[in-house]
């Protein structure tokens, strides 16, 4: 039995769809956010790491200006498109090629840059729904293998910009860029701590396993509902808040106490203590990653989860639950993560305690007739690259 991203064997499968060999097989991971949750359109910090899990791509250049994307997780035609072209979101594409959206649309940014067509069979091993990030992992692996089939260098930190760009005016979804700089700049052992105003990023060292740790994913099970316009809610509230006091963004509050006294809205108030405070967060684990202290960071995990309960008001009952669990069966820490209402929350636990913590965040959910949770053990890996 093969891993599901052997590069051999998905060079093969490419060899079969399109009769021919691919010339090179790159992957990019998904990634989790250890924290820092709503501070990136508030100009703040986030601390993503990369998974080992993630989007590879079988790739081969192709003269005749088209892009040829097959996917193993959309079964169905191939979907071709021109690499020269306007915002696919205006070209009334059907639903079921949505998908490939993203990578005509890394074809389209890049194009200006001297990259070319080129037949793409996609694979991918990251779980779905769980908010792990397979929309950049395929628009990061897309975009490192076009650059090298072409022979044309840019820069890290910019192709994540690109990246972020197809998304925006291809796919339509007005996302931040964590996503995509934790892809293609993540290095194993270690997390990203990035400026979301500057776009400057430097590693921070993360290695749960060296500390005796282990990070769970956990897979609540609830899914999204109406996050949209949640999401779209709570985003103009920080807006709000950030103009009542006569900042350009939340990021620039400096005096907390000042800011909640000038505030007359209670909602802002609460607003506004959780982002203010997040930023602090994630500043704070940095400089205790940097110190060694791993199993500290429980700390900041648990604080951040429950300003995102209580303040920012986007927990759901899963997460939650989860997290008390875990608590309760000798986790250091644990959070929610992703923009709220339903997704995945992260334990960081005593390696000897992860399999009780399991069990207890199990037992929690059957108590209450929840559907199973997942669980996925992360270890911060290297970000996109070439596999073969
Ligand atoms: P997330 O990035 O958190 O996983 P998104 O909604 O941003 O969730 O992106 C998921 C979308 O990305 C899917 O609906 C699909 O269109 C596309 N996608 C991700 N992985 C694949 C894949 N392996 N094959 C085809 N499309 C994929
Ligand atoms: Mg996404």
């Amino acid at each position: 039995m093969t891993a599901p991203l052997d590069p051999d064997a998905l060079a093969a499968a490419f060899t079969e769809a399109f009769r021919h060999a691919p010339e090179g097989v790159w992957h990019a991971p998904g990634r989790v956010n250890l924290i820092g949750e709503h501070t990136d359109y508030n100009d703040g910090f986030v601390l993503p790491f990369a998974l080992a899990q993630g989007v590879s791509v079988a790739a081969a250049a192709r003269s005749d200006g088209v892009l040829e994307v097959r996917s193993r997780q959309a079964p169905g035609d191939a979907v071709r498109a021109p690499v020269a072209g306007g915002p696919i979101t205006a070209e009334g594409w059907p639903a079921e090629h949505a998908w490939a959206a993203y990578p005509a649309g890394v074809a389209r940014v890049l194009a200006p840059y001297g990259t070319g067509g080129a037949s793409l069979l996609i694979d991918s091993d990251l779980p779905r729904g769980a908010g792990l990030s397979s929309s950049a992992a395929l628009e990061c692996a897309t975009a490192l293998a076009l650059c090298e089939l072409s022979g044309v260098h840019v820069e890290r930190p910019e192709l994540a910009r690109l990246a972020q760009r197809a998304e925006h005016e291809h796919v339509g979804v007005p996302c931040g860029l964590m996503d995509q700089a934790a892809s293609l700049l993540c290095r194993a052992g270690s997390a990203l701590m990035l400026d979301c105003r500057s776009g400057l990023s430097s590693h921070v060292p993360f290695a749960p396993g060296d500390a005796g740790l282990t990070l769970l994913v956990v897979d609540t099970r609830a899914r999204h509902s109406l996050t949209a316009g949640d999401y779209a809610g709570r985003r103009a509230e920080c807006e709000r808040a950030a103009a009542e006091l006569g900042v350009p963004a939340l990021r620039d509050v400096k005096d907390l106490a000042g800011a909640l006294a000038s505030l007359r809205d209670p909602v802002l108030r609460r607003r506004v203590q959780h982002v203010v405070t997040e930023n602090h967060r994630v500043e704070a684990a940095t400089g205790l990653l940097r110190a060694g202290a791993v199993a500290e960071l429980g700390a900041m995990l648990t604080a951040s989860h429950l300003s995102l309960r209580d303040q920012f008001e986007i927990s759901w009952p899963q997460a939650d639950t989860a997290v008390e669990a875990a608590m309760r069966a000798g986790a250091r820490g644990g959070r929610m993560v992703g923009g709220g209402f339903g997704g995945s929350a992260i334990v960081l636990a005593p390696a000897d305690r992860a399999g009780d913590v399991r069990e207890a965040i199990g037992a929690a959910y059957a108590k209450r007739s929840w559907e199973p949770p997942a669980f996925l053990e992360a270890a911060p890996s290297d970000g996109a690259r070439r596999t073969r």
